[in-house]
């Protein structure tokens, strides 16, 4: 028990993929924040804290709220969560290291995947349960990847339906809430399309790896400890191996500074997300 909250804390830990033009749109879309606060990297005891105990679903003490209409860039409120963000997919080895991260250390995390990738098939298997339980999150991010503000109406109706449907009929997910547009380039055109196929709520990040180019892995880790800190909505990359590299030095980060990974679902879900979750924690579902 004791170790399980151990890792559990460490599962704060693992950071995502993103697309290379993440730090720079990051960067375009919010200057307020592209040089973000400076905070104490001193870690503090993780005495403080009361025990949190572990549960097969959702995180304790967090309750879910309705997934907002339009942009979310931060988790909401003061807090220690961290929401690790992968996106793309283009490795195979990649996605398929994330998992096993995953499987071993308690991390939760929210996947965006691109449908026309091959790696979320050849990893179908192994990572169907971990989101059948929970512990990862999916999100739309559009089926091959274009600047959907550069497409016609139908043509980004078509990207975001195909990679729905895709998420069902591989992971069971139908009813995310999330859109991550590609490259953070969205419009209130491509929202309100967004909005249209379900998805209300556009899932942008103010922290990122940086990897969605090829990086060291000291470069990562150099991006996780500037940006893993309370509250953010980290992006990352399932692309490059880099990455991997530095997994282990990414969770200690995150449980120096006593932070714990939450998924985007586990932030804001909808009544029907909250009522799955209820049953998985062998809660009661009632109200
Ligand atoms: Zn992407």
């Amino acid at each position: 028990m004791e170790r399980r909250r151990f890792l559990l804390t460490l599962a704060a830990g693992l950071a995502g993929a993103a697309g290379v033009r993440g730090a720079a749109v990051l960067g375009r879309a919010d200057p307020g924040r592209s040089a973000p606060p400076a905070r104490p990297v001193a870690a503090r005891p993780a005495a403080a804290h009361a025990p949190a105990p572990a549960r097969p679903h959702g995180v304790a003490g967090l309750r879910a709220i309705d997934p907002p209409a339009g942009v979310v860039s931060r988790l909401p409120g003061d807090g220690s969560t961290l929401a690790l963000t992968i996106d793309d997919g283009v490795s195979t080895e990649v996605v398929a290291a994330f998992i096993t991260l995953a499987r071993r250390t308690g991390i939760r995390l929210t996947f965006f995947p691109n449908g026309r990738y091959r790696s979320w098939t050849d990893n179908a298997t192994v990572l169907r349960p971990l989101v059948d339980s929970g512990q990862v999150a999916l999100g739309n991010h559009t089926w091959s990847h274009p600047d959907v503000t550069t497409l016609p109406d139908s043509a980004v109706a078509e990207e975001i339906r195909r990679n729905k449907e895709f998420l069902w009929t591989t992971f069971g997910v139908r009813d995310t809430p999330f859109f991550r547009p590609p490259y953070g380039a969205h419009n209130a055109r491509t929202d309100r399309i967004a909005a249209d196929q379900g998805h209300p709520t556009i899932a942008l990040w103010d922290g990122t790896l940086g990897d969605s180019r090829v990086l060291t892995g000291a470069e990562v880790l150099a991006a996780a400890r500037q940006w893993f800190t309370a509250q953010r909505i980290v992006i990352g990359h399932a692309n490059h191996r880099a990455v991997t590299t530095v997994y282990d030095e990414m969770l200690a980060v995150i449980s120096q500074r006593d932070l714990r990974t939450v998924t985007l679902a586990d932030v804001w879900a909808g009544p029907a997300a909250r009522l799955r979750g209820a049953v998985a924690a062998g809660r009661a579902p009632v109200g």
